[in-house]
């Protein structure tokens, strides 16, 4: 997978990456990432890139020239994708992450100040992506979250792929808890199932705390989780549940 992240900040989305998983996924040639700088490409004085807003209002806009020039020098290869961060756009999930992850390349547009010229919006061939309902100052988070998540998500980044695949959000459901050493802690012990040995049993306990937790943190998730075609042995674990609740 290629990253082209096209921001004003190139250093906050490399200082990043070049840490722990993410430099690992790199160094190995799992991911590469490109950063470009929009003021490369501003024809103004003192590579000025953003300008008061028309009608009046606080804030600098992001000008159209420097950002179009800025993807316009990308060539970009037949399975990618383009995302522009804004927090009007449709909010980033599991589901999405997984998706762009078949791409073999994607491009990121980070925003700043007060977003874009509105026609770098409307006529640059692109997806727009929140990562949530609060407003940042920039969009390199929110392109460093897509970076990361999208990453875990390519065969070869985390030590075992399968490590992912028991994560809050596959199936629609959050994580079962999760326990390490020591044994006791203040008092508190790990529940005796996962010292037995037993690995089906260990199985069957992890799956029905996963539906737990769901059922009782994420009531949306739960509902998602159960108009899916469900295997015998997660109706058994529902129902086991709603006992238990009465
Ligand atoms: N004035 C804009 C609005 O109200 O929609 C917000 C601009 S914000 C201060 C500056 C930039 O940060 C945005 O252009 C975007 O790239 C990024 N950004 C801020 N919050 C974001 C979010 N929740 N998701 C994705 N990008 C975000």
């Amino acid at each position: 997978m290629h990253f082209n992240i096209i921001t004003l900040f190139p250093e906050l989305i490399e200082n990043y990456c070049n840490f722990s998983i993410i430099k690992r996924a790199k160094d190995s040639g799992i991911i590469t990432i490109k950063t470009i700088n929009p003021r490369d490409f501003s024809s103004l004085k003192h590579k000025k890139v953003d300008d008061t807003p028309y009608g009046g209002g606080a804030g600098m806009v992001l000008m159209c020239e420097p950002f179009f020039a800025a993807f316009e020098s990308i060539t970009k290869s037949d399975n990618s994708k383009t995302l522009l961060l804004t927090p009007q756009g449709k909010t980033f999930s599991h589901q999405m992450s997984l998706e762009f992850a078949k791409f073999d390349e994607i491009t990121i547009i980070c925003g700043h100040y007060e977003g874009f010229d509105e026609r770098i919006r409307q006529n640059i061939n692109c997806e727009e992506v929140s990562i949530g309902d609060f407003v940042l100052t920039g969009g390199e988070l929110p392109a460093l979250c897509i970076i990361d998540s999208v990453s875990r998500n390519i065969e070869g980044t985390l030590g075992k792929i399968e490590s992912a695949h028991f994560d809050s959000f596959c199936d629609d459901l959050l994580e079962y808890p999760q326990y390490t050493k020591p044994y006791e802690f203040r008092g508190m012990k790990v529940p005796d199932v996962l010292l037995s040995g037993n690995h089906s049993q260990i199985a069957l306990w992890r799956r029905k705390e996963q539906i737990r937790r769901t059922k009782e943190r994420r009531a949306d998730l739960f509902q998602k989780f159960l108009s899916r075609e469900l295997s015998n042995q997660d109706k058994i674990l529902i129902n086991e549940l709603s006992k238990e609740e009465n």
